[in-house]
């Protein structure tokens, strides 16, 4: 009877291990389904990653001097006028080209919520993004020589005093009789296509280099299919690295609604989507 007693009571130890074990790996796993997680992760710890931005703004800061001789323009929109008797400038997005907004993403992680406008905009109100690494040096050295420093971002105009503050703050070059600062609805035109931002500077600037983590930042490139973003590089090869300059940026951007052609998807058929899209060569 004692034994049987003794075997019921570890049969209930056992359940009770059983259930600690699931009550913990759940909780603790949950959170890192989301499918930024690593990504975020990376940005936030990994050493090459601050060595792989430092060196893109390292490298374009060594080439102020030679492109500032070169006086060649770096925007398609400004190729045929005269741009080489307007002063310099350089044109930059901010979202993790020099504002580092991982935190944001590690909230939505940790809280299991996903990105809406909204929650965006609270962040950027609160102003605690900071630099991603090498901007500083090289906006500053940018503007030690005279070239204009412009940031041209698809933060809203609503957020656009929040985001000066925040630049500030951080001690980015800020011209305060020009306005550097373009935001998305600024003005009515001034789209998230960039485009026309670009060509408004280039009206009274010759632009001389170009920082981004996408495509759009570089040329017109909104909505096109995955394969027309992958020969776009092919056609402008010539350009990165000397007047175009890419940060790495895994969490988010245009590449991923490329692969499904920016169609409106639930979470799970995009998970679908890009499962397919994985290449494993058999
Ligand atoms: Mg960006």
């Amino acid at each position: 009877m004692k034994k049987q007693h003794q075997l019921f009571r570890s049969y209930h130890l056992y359940i009770l291990l059983f259930c600690c074990i699931i009550f913990v790996s759940c909780s603790s796993t949950q959170p890192l389904q989301n499918p930024t997680t690593s990504a975020t992760l990376w940005m936030q710890n990994a050493a090459e990653y601050k060595a792989l931005t430092t060196m893109v703004y390292q490298s374009a800061a060594n080439d102020l001097g030679p492109i500032l001789n070169k006086n060649e323009t770096a925007s398609l929109e400004q190729e045929g006028s005269n741009y080489q008797e307007l002063p310099p400038a350089v044109i930059l997005d901010v979202d993790e080209t020099v504002l580092d907004n991982s935190p944001f993403q590690a909230r939505l992680i940790k809280q299991n919520e996903t990105y809406t406008p909204e929650k965006w905009n609270e962040w950027v109100r609160e102003e605690q993004a900071e630099a991603i690494a090498g901007a500083l040096a090289f906006t500053k050295a940018a503007a030690d020589k005279g070239i204009t420093v412009f940031y041209l971002t698809n933060r809203e105009a609503q957020v656009e005093e929040a985001t000066f503050d925040n630049l500030k703050e951080l001690g980015f070059p800020l011209r305060e009789d020009v306005d550097v600062l373009l935001t998305k609805n600024e003005r009515p035109d001034w789209t998230s296509a960039k485009v026309n931002r670009r060509m408004h500077v280039a009206e009274n600037y010759n632009i001389l280099m170009l920082f981004g983590d996408n495509l759009n930042d570089f040329l017109p490139a909104e909505d096109i299919t995955h394969e027309e973003r992958q020969a776009l590089i092919d056609k402008h090869r010539e350009r990165f690295g000397t007047q175009w300059f890419v940060l790495p940026n895994p969490v988010y951007g245009s590449w991923e609604q490329a692969l499904y052609d920016f169609e409106e998807l639930t979470e799970e058929q995009v998970e679908q989507e890009e499962l397919k899209k994985l290449k494993t060569k058999n």
